[in-house]
């Protein structure tokens, strides 16, 4: 039986963080570099507070967001010798479900529908493999976990790192 991989979407799957950065310029005129943000909270990244709730709460906010560099390749090679499903904690933002799933639509049509998993709290999950960018997820998981490089991780080692799709492929695809 194949091993299962749950892989999260916001912050592995899709750039968000490029996206508040876009977002940011547009709306507030500031520039930020991905370089700038590194070490901070989601809360604290941006001098304008609540930003970042205000633009998930957004109408096309999720349904326009760039999709992680190798990211479509990668799940693609995965799926050979994983069974994968695609996990998000969507419900905090209930626009977001209509437009995500589009989103995988559009990016991974190799995901069928069963395979994706819109959720509230994801320590329900029971899958081999966990890849997320978020510790409040992967601390509870059972299984081996791997975290996904994102500004607000950079100073915790407690997980098996991967920086990009990349080292994914390196850390499990040789298995
Ligand atoms: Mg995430």
């Amino acid at each position: 039986m194949k091993k299962s991989i749950a892989i999260d979407m916001d912050g592995v799957l899709a750039d968000v963080e490029a996206h508040f950065i876009t977002w940011y310029h547009r709306d507030y005129g500031q520039k930020f570099t991905k370089k700038d943000l590194l070490g901070k909270t989601e809360e604290n990244a941006f001098p304008k507070k609540g930003m970042v709730k205000k633009f998930a709460s957004s109408e096309n906010f999720f349904r326009s967001v760039p999709v992680m560099k190798g990211a479509i390749e990668a799940v693609k090679e995965l799926q050979k010798t994983y069974d994968i499903y695609i996990v998000s904690a969507a419900m905090e933002f209930p626009q977001s479900l209509v437009e995500k799933r589009a989103w995988l639509d559009q990016y991974f049509p190799f995901i069928e529908w069963k395979k994706i998993i819109f959720c509230g709290d994801k320590s329900i999950i029971n899958t081999d493999i966990m890849i997320d960018d978020h510790l409040k997820n992967l601390d509870h998981f059972k299984g081996e976990t791997l975290m996904f490089s994102a500004f607000h991780n950079v100073n915790f080692t407690h997980h098996k790192r991967a920086d990009n799709w990349q080292e994914v492929l390196n850390i499990l695809g040789s298995r």
